[in-house]
Order: structure tokens, then sequence, then C-alpha cells
């Protein structure tokens, strides 16, 4: 693992940018250092055809607790998913946005096309899509907001005018990194630790929102997430990720 981080940390240079000009960078780079699979390390694409397929697995049941927001998942967090997820996060490789974001863009469809409420909304007054915050680590760049910039893109892909993506959501307060962390713990390091910024606290009011994340696995974040903006006054909260944490995973040994 340690020579895939070493390559990974490579790209990461041309990671920070963006579109078509982070194309012709990684082009440019490709000349000297070749691009790596976000998945599976293997020389010649971002994401090569083999993790394309392993990123077919269907999502297991998305695990919420009490009073969450009822939250749709595109695939299961598993194998070379759960090395991206992680690469475009921690390493910076914003050049494997694009192909989570059409995961994303596919469980958000679903959500929207299966929650009732939202259904009506995208007809008549319109969805609002809020990013999760990402939550400071050791090791990610500083001021990177990987799921937001995540969420604008998938958001894009969806096309709908009356489905609007905005960072309204800001952490209140720090919180410790979630790994390693049981349900329980999870949830009291969470509670209470998000917020509306106060210049968006009339957008939430009222509004219809459809949380979003990268992986979903306790379910601990999305429900902190959902009681800040129901506490600005949303009116309905659903979720979508683009991947979900298969049980086992969910429950580590402190836990059981
Ligand atoms: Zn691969």
């Amino acid at each position: 693992m340690a020579r895939r981080g070493e390559q990974w940390g490579q790209m990461s240079a041309a990671g920070g940018l963006t579109g078509v000009v982070a194309a012709g960078v990684r082009d440019a780079v490709g000349l000297v250092l070749p691009v790596r699979c976000g998945g599976c390390a293997a020389p010649g694409a971002a994401w090569c055809p083999g993790c394309r397929r392993a990123a077919r697995t269907p999502p297991p049941d998305v695990v919420v607790p009490a009073g969450g927001p009822a939250a749709w998942a595109a695939t299961a967090c598993a194998g070379p998913v759960r090395v991206l997820v992680t690469v475009h996060k921690d390493a910076g490789r914003a050049d494997l946005r694009p192909e989570l974001a059409v995961l994303l863009a596919e469980a958000m469809h679903r959500a929207l096309a299966t929650d009732p409420v939202l259904r009506t909304a995208r007809t008549r007054g319109g969805v609002l899509v809020v990013p999760v915050p990402t939550a400071r680590r050791a090791g990610r760049r500083r001021g990177e907001d990987a799921v937001g910039a995540l969420a604008t893109d998938a958001t894009a892909r969806l096309g709908d005018p009356r489905v609007g993506c905005r960072r309204v959501l800001r952490h209140t307060r720090a919180v410790a990194d979630q790994t390693g962390l049981g349900r329980a713990a999870r949830a009291v390091n969470l509670a209470g630790s998000m917020g509306v910024r106060a210049a968006d606290l009339r957008i939430v009011e009222g509004a219809v929102c459809l949380l979003v994340d990268d992986v979903v696995t306790t379910g601990a974040t999305l429900a902190e997430a959902a009681r800040a903006v129901r506490a600005a006054g949303a009116r309905h909260v659903a979720a979508a990720v683009v991947a979900a944490t298969p049980p086992t995973r969910a429950r580590p040994r402190s836990d059981q």
C-alpha cells in the first residue's frame, strides 16, 4: 500500500485544479508520470474498466439512526470504490471526481424519483442539495472541500434548474476523525457539531433538502446534518451518497 500511496501522491500535484485545465495538466504530467487508476493503481487511466465494473455492485441497505433521513446509495463501499473515495478525499486526486460524480448523480436521481416529497418539490418549488461539510483530518489538503466540489459536479450532471446545490452547512466545533470509532462514539463525536451558515438561514427555512456525502457508514454524519438543517427550518430532508458501507464493516469490534 505504501507504494500505491506514493503513486497517488505523485498525482496530487495536478489534483487541485479543475476542468479543462486539470485535464491538460494531467496529460502533460502524464508524459513523465503515468496516470494510475484511483481504485487499483494500474497505469493508463484514472479509473480503469475493471474498477468501473466493480463499482456496479448493488448497494447494501443504507443504515441511518432513528430520526435520521431516508438515504439512497449508488453502490457498495468496498474494494476499489472504497479506495477511490479515500484517495479522492485524502490525497486530493480531483481528477477522480468525475467518476464519483457520475455515481453520486445516480443516487441523487434515485432519491429524487423515489421520495414523494422530493418528487413533488422537483416540479414545484425546488430541491436544495446540501453537501455534508468535510472534516479536517491529518494529511488532508487544507481548505479543500472535496464533498462540496463533488456535490456541485453531481448536481450539474442532473441538469435540472429546480435542483440547486449550495454549501450551507459548516462545522460549529472541531470533531475527531471518525475512522476507528464505533457507532455510539461516532454519534457522540458529531452531536451538535454542524450548523447552517447565518447568511444561508433564509435559503434553508422551509426548504426541501437533499443531503449528499461520499460515504455512509453508521449514518451518524447524515443524522447530524439532517438535525442541523431541520433546526434551521428545513421542512423535509432526505440523503444521497456515492457508496454505503456493508453492515459487517459498519460494526467495528468496539461495537459488539
Ligand atoms: Zn482500476
